[in-house]
């Protein structure tokens, strides 16, 4: 069933537990974390970068998304994962996403408040959701500039001003994660978080989780996260999966085939996931 990312957020918030948010690229990421979350009985959330729209189109993605949650048996969200706009997310939430984050964390801080609260006025009146972000995570985050080695911690008294003065629904969090393909051994400053979490109520976001040890994403958890974003490693499983069966089966042309190792992939990596976020048995 399709849902908005608020009760399920709330609910995970209470439980203690994460609900996993995993960027899907075509149709086949679509249909393999669905399977993840029926066979794990898990809600979950579904999410497009600007990247990814402007491959295919929000109208594109939104229909595609759609469809996948209203056969689904666990509720599922349709969230626009780093907006990069306040037009962007007006046209997702009118496309039919039912989530958006505006990521203004680029901004300095008063700008990236004046452009937060643009989005949640629109998006409160319709009931959708915003998640923003306030500090940095480093790391290449989809078309964008690399930000090397910067990923500058988010400031726990920002936070609680930020979220007072722009009204967000979640907070994505700069506490030590980058997008993309970690080189060294990703840490997440949990120290960082506990502070962040005195200060702010809502849920709060990792990004960049992709290759983060399960223990650590497991503390962060009990340290108040309750969505968990994963993009690169659902990419490389799919690849592996696809590319391992036409090097075995060269001469094969169906793409449904190689396609079904490559969802395989995925799926198995998104149960694992789901496990060690709690959200297994919650939907
Ligand atoms: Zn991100």
């Amino acid at each position: 069933m399709l849902v908005t990312t608020k009760e399920m957020l709330l609910r995970a918030q209470e439980g203690h537990y994460a609900i996993g948010a995993f960027n899907v690229e075509n149709l086949e990421f679509v249909m393999a974390v669905i399977a993840a979350a029926e066979s794990k009985h898990s809600p979950v959330i579904l999410q497009t970068t600007p990247g990814t729209i402007k491959y295919a189109s929000l109208d594109y993605f939104a229909s595609m998304c759609r469809a996948a949650a209203e056969n689904a048996r666990v509720p599922v969200a349709i969230h626009l994962d780093h907006g990069d706009s306040c037009e962007r997310c007006v046209q997702a939430m009118y496309a039919g996403y039912t989530s958006v984050m505006i990521d203004g964390s680029q901004e300095a801080f008063v700008d990236n408040i004046a452009l937060t609260a643009q989005v949640t006025h629109v998006a409160n009146a319709i009931d959708i959701p915003v998640e923003a972000e306030l500090g940095k995570v480093g790391g290449k985050e989809d078309d964008g500039p690399d930000v090397k080695g910067d990923s500058s911690y988010t400031n726990p008294d920002e936070a609680e001003e930020f979220v007072a003065r722009t009204g967000c629904t979640s907070l994505a969090v700069g506490v030590g994660t980058v997008h993309g393909v970690y080189v060294g051994t990703p840490h997440i400053e949990q120290d960082v978080l506990k502070a962040i979490r005195s200060r702010v109520e809502i849920p709060l976001v990792l990004h960049g989780t992709s290759g983060v040890p399960d223990d650590q994403v497991a503390e962060a958890i009990t340290n108040g996260v309750c969505k968990v974003n994963y993009a690169t490693e659902l990419r490389q499983a799919f690849m592996r999966g696809f590319m391992g069966y036409m090097e075995d089966n060269p001469y094969v042309f169906d793409p449904k085939k190689p396609a079904a190792l490559g969802m395989e992939a995925i799926q198995a990596i998104v149960e694992s996931h789901m496990d060690n976020l709690g959200s297994t048995h919650k939907a």
